[in-house]
């Protein structure tokens, strides 16, 4: 009998250097991690959350299937990331590409090094947003229902993008 397969939620943001590419980079490694296809949803971009000093972000959303554990499943978000030349400089700063899991099935879970669902998730529109576009019926475990949360999720500036001819954000 084969390995479970869990339907994952990851969660790709990125504004320093050419951040439509990171993304797409990252679509294409988290491809080796799926089984099955990858579903991305739209690409948006949106007003950085925390200090204002930075560039816009471009933020999207990924769907697949895998069979592997959340903590190796992180192991390898943290090996993408560091292949785009991630560097940890401050907290909610700018980043080339952040990769957060945000739902693994419908578990739970709560330990040192992951939190899921992710404890963000539900008051981030740049992440709700794209995540009702794939599944607009989804539930998030101890949450209740994606369309509920995004109704009283704190207003940001979101507006869509084309995935191709996407711009890189002006640099600061
Ligand atoms: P960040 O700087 O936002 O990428 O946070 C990185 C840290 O958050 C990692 O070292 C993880 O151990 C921790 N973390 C906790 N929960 C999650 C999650 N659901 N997805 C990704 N990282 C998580």
């Amino acid at each position: 009998m084969g390995a479970a397969l869990i339907p994952i939620w990851i969660g790709l943001g990125s504004n320093q250097g050419d951040s439509p590419a990171h993304l797409q980079s990252a679509l294409a490694g988290l491809a080796g991690l799926a089984v099955g296809r990858v579903a991305r949803s739209p690409l948006y971009r949106s007003a950085p959350v925390g200090p204002q000093d930075q560039a816009d972000f471009f933020n999207a959303v990924a769907r697949f299937d895998t069979v592997l554990s959340p903590h190796a499943l992180l192991d390898r978000l943290q090996s993408l990331e560091q292949a785009r030349g991630r560097v940890r400089a401050r907290r909610w700063g700018p980043r080339t590409l952040d990769l957060d899991i945000l739902l693994y099935g419908m578990q739970r879970l709560d330990d040192v090094r992951l939190k899921i669902p992710h404890p963000e998730l539900s008051r981030r529109l740049f992440v709700l947003r794209p995540m009702a576009d794939l599944d607009p019926l989804l539930r998030i475990p101890g949450h209740g229902m994606l369309a509920d949360l995004l109704t009283v999720c704190p207003p940001l500036r979101l507006d869509p993008v084309p995935w191709s001819g996407a711009e890189p954000p002006p640099h600061i």
